[in-house]
């Protein structure tokens, strides 16, 4: 994107120990899309050290979606967190660890940009199977009704007729 990151860390001229950071963002700031809505907030703690930076941060986000079973509109809080290991330039001391939660610096870093991952994390959160809630009872694919608010009959007289059809087809 080019454009300067909203989460961004200046890491030029930090002293060792623990720092620790508090930002905000407009979700399509950092490449989300339509369906977050509230401010994304993060908690970013960064320890560093000599050769390298522990960072530990959690992230609040929101979002609305369409439950999957009655197409209803829902909201949805989504907290997640995730920790990241920066390690000053040598590449060969990243390939012993083998980690994936590692990034390296090298020297002519000013500072680490956090946007990429927040996103990535944050995109994480949202589960295979969207539901307004666990027991969402969806609609009935015959008459439409939302069964959470309504119910109907129609639902059992479909597999009734189904099972008919089978009994006739295993007779013939
Ligand atoms: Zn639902
Ligand atoms: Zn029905």
């Amino acid at each position: 994107m080019g454009s300067l990151a909203e989460f961004r860390i200046n890491i030029s001229k930090l002293s060792e120990g623990i720092h620790e950071y508090h930002f905000e963002a407009e979700p399509l700031k950092i490449g989300l899309d339509e369906r977050f809505s509230g401010t994304v907030k993060i908690e970013a703690k960064l320890d560093k050290s000599l050769r390298q930076m522990f960072l530990q941060v959690e992230i609040q986000a929101e979002g609305s979606f369409f439950c999957d079973r009655c197409l209803e509109n829902f909201h949805q809080e989504m907290n997640t967190a995730y920790s990241m290991v920066y390690v000053q330039g040598a590449r060969s001391a990243v390939d012993l660890n083998k980690k994936e939660d590692i990034q390296i610096l090298t020297a002519d870093m000013n500072y680490i940009d956090l946007d990429d991952d927040v996103r990535q994390y944050v995109l994480l959160t949202i589960p295979q199977k969207l539901l307004c809630r666990e027991d969402c009872q969806g609609f009935c694919p015959v008459c439409g009704v939302n069964k959470n608010i309504a119910s109907c009959t129609c639902n059992d007289q479909a597999v009734d007729s189904r099972w008919d059809v089978l009994k006739k087809l295993s007779h013939n």
